[in-house]
Order: structure tokens, then C-alpha cells, then sequence
């Protein structure tokens, strides 16, 4: 017979992570699933500054304490994907290693990687997704950030540390993440903030990256850059597998609910960046988690 909890959480970054807490607070049996790594995307932000009560912290330790945190209050957290959600009065999650029931579900599925569609993104050596991850191979070479969002400038910062130098690639003029960081990298030496600018091609030597073909957005003139490494950080899509499959996504694929995270779906709640929403931040998010969790009690209560 399948275990059942009463509030399964699918997702283990700051939503999920806060949901699990104020569950567990509640009284609630929690079971959080989370396929990949726990922290969503905050567990490879370099530096994190704008969490309240935390000046400044490595994305990597937020996520290690909202986890020992969720963990501490008696949250069970597997590392396992969910195959399929089945709806009704009792949902039935499956998963890569068994099968559970719930009385709420809160889908805290947020978002994955946006890339540039570029032939040899995938396979080229060169081409990474994560600074944190390999900022390291690129010390005292030369890289590029393709991105004008807070991942991206942020990447610039700690890259400008490791790497001789670094060009941010955007296809603006203005850039979307923090100005205080576009203020700071443009009085960081070694970097280079490139706007109107957009990577058309990768250019390749023996399987390894040795540079981008840069289009000026305005007026369609190409440039080479000779680049060690490009790093990409375009933004996000929403996971959409689990609200399509239950048929509550939108059209855009995020899930269509107000801030009280109700889903139109009796005892399903949706929290994070997976929810439709004006503002995604590691704040929002949590704050997600804390109304979803609220809610999901409230319907366990009455169920
Ligand atoms: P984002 O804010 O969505 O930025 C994505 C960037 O990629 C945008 O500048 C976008 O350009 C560009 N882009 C998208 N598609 C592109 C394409 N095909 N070619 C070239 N450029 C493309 O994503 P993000 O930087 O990953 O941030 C996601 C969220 O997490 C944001 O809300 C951010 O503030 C937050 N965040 C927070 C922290 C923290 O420390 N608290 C750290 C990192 C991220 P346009 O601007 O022209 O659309």
C-alpha cells in the first residue's frame, strides 16, 4: 500500500522548502519531492544580497539551511522525480522510485533553463549553464556572460574574480537585473558590458569553444569574439509537465492562481516561480510557500 502524507510538496527550491516548514508547523505530514538538487535556482547564485536579514549569503548556503530547517521540523524529503500526479478527493504521486498518496498537493515546480538555441550549445566544451559550477576552469581566460537579468550580472561579478576577462553580452540597452550591479560591473576593470549585442554564433576549433560571432541589434553588424567560455544565462521557462498533465496550466504554462496559491483544482496549491506573477524572487517565493502551506492545511483540515 502506497504511504500517505498529508501535504506532498513537489519541488525542493525557497517555495517548496518554506512550504515544507510552515506544513510541518501546522501539524501536517509532509512529504517534498524534488527531482534534481534542493534550493532551485538560488543554489548556484554566487552571492545572494537581497534576502532580508541576510546582508550577504552564498545561494548554496540559503538552500543548505531552508533544507536543514524543513528537514528539522520533521519534513521526510526524497530526492525522486515524479512521473505522474493523479487527481481526486486522495492524489496518488508517482515517482522514479515509488508511488505515494496526499490529501493536498503543493506544486512548487518553479522553472527550467532558457538556452540561446544555438547549434553546438549542447555538445561544445566551452558552453556552460552554471558559474559557480565551472567558473573555476576558465581562471585567468577570457568569457562571456550572455544574459542582462540578475543571474547574469551576477555571474559577471564572480567571474570577474576568476577569469582575465569577461564580456556581458546583452541584447538591450538596458539591462533587467539590479542597477546597482550594472553600476558596480561597470567599474569592475576586466569587465566588458556589451548592450544591443546577441550571440549568433558559436564559433568551434576540435570540439572546444574559441568564440561567438556577436549581431549588433540595431543595426545587424557582425563581430568575433575570441572567448575561452560563454556562459548562458537567458532566464527561465516554466516546468509545465505536472499542470499540463493535470490540465491547470495557462497558455504560457505557468499556473493561473491568485497569491493565495489556490489552484482551480480542489486541494491543489501552486507556489513560486511556477505560479503566474509579477515579481519572482527567492522573497516571493517564500513567500509562496508560506500561503500555499497555509491553505493546504486549511484543506486538510476539512477534508
Ligand atoms: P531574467 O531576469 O529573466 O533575465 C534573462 C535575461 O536573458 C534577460 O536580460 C533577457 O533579455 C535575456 N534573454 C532571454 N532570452 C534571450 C535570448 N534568446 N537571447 C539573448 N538574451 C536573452 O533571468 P535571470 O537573470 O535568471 O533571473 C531570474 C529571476 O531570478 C529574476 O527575477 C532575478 O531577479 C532572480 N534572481 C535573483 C538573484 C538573487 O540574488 N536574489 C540571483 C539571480 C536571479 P531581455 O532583458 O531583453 O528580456
Amino acid at each position: 500500500m502506497s504511504e500517505h502524507f498529508d501535504i506532498i510538496i513537489v519541488g525542493g527550491g525557497p517555495a517548496g522548502l518554506t512550504a515544507a516548514i510552515y506544513a510541518r508547523r501546522a501539524g501536517r505530514s509532509v512529504l517534498l519531492l524534488e527531482k534534481e538538487g534542493f534550493g532551485g535556482q538560488i543554489a548556484s547564485a554566487p552571492k545572494v544580497e537581497n534576502y532580508p536579514g541576510f546582508a550577504a549569503i552564498s545561494g548554496a548556503e540559503l538552500a543548505d539551511r531552508l533544507y536543514t530547517q524543513a528537514e528539522g521540523l520533521g519534513a521526510r524529503i526524497e530526492l525522486e522525480e515524479v512521473l505522474s500526479v493523479t487527481d481526486g478527493t486522495i492524489k496518488t504521486v508517482t515517482t522514479d522510485y515509488g508511488t505515494y498518496t496526499c490529501t493536498a498537493l503543493i506544486l512548487a515546480t518553479g522553472m527550467k533553463r532558457r538556452t540561446l538555441g544555438l547549434p553546438g550549445e549542447d555538445t561544445l566544451r566551452g558552453v556552460s549553464f552554471c558559474a559557480v559550477c565551472d567558473g573555476a576552469f576558465y581562471q585567468g581566460r577570457d568569457v562571456a556572460i550572455c544574459g542582462g537579468g540578475n543571474t547574469a550580472l551576477q555571474d559577471a561579478r564572480f567571474l570577474a574574480e576568476l577569469c582575465r576577462t569577461v564580456t556581458v553580452i546583452h541584447r538591450r540597452g538596458e539591462f533587467r537585473g539590479d542597477p546597482m550591479l550594472v553600476e558596480e560591473l561597470e567599474h569592475t576593470a576586466n569587465v566588458k558590458l556589451a548592450t544591443f549585442a546577441q550571440v549568433t554564433e558559436l564559433v568551434s576549433e576540435g570540439g572546444a569553444l574559441t568564440g561567438l560571432k556577436i549581431a549588433d541589434t540595431r543595426t545587424g553588424e557582425v563581430t568575433f569574439l575570441s572567448v575561452d567560455g560563454l556562459f548562458e544565462a537567458v532566464g527561465h521557462l516554466p516546468e509545465e509537465a505536472i499542470p499540463r498533465a493535470l490540465g491547470i496550466a495557462g497558455e504560457d504554462g505557468f499556473l493561473p492562481c491568485g497569491e493565495d496559491c489556490i489552484t482551480r483544482l480542489p486541494g491543489v496549491f501552486a507556489a513560486g516561480d511556477c505560479r503566474s506573477k509579477e515579481v519572482r524572487q527567492l522573497t516571493t517565493a517564500c513567500a509562496d510557500g508560506a500561503c500555499a502551506a497555509v491553505a493546504a492545511a486549511a484543506y486538510c483540515r476539512k477534508a
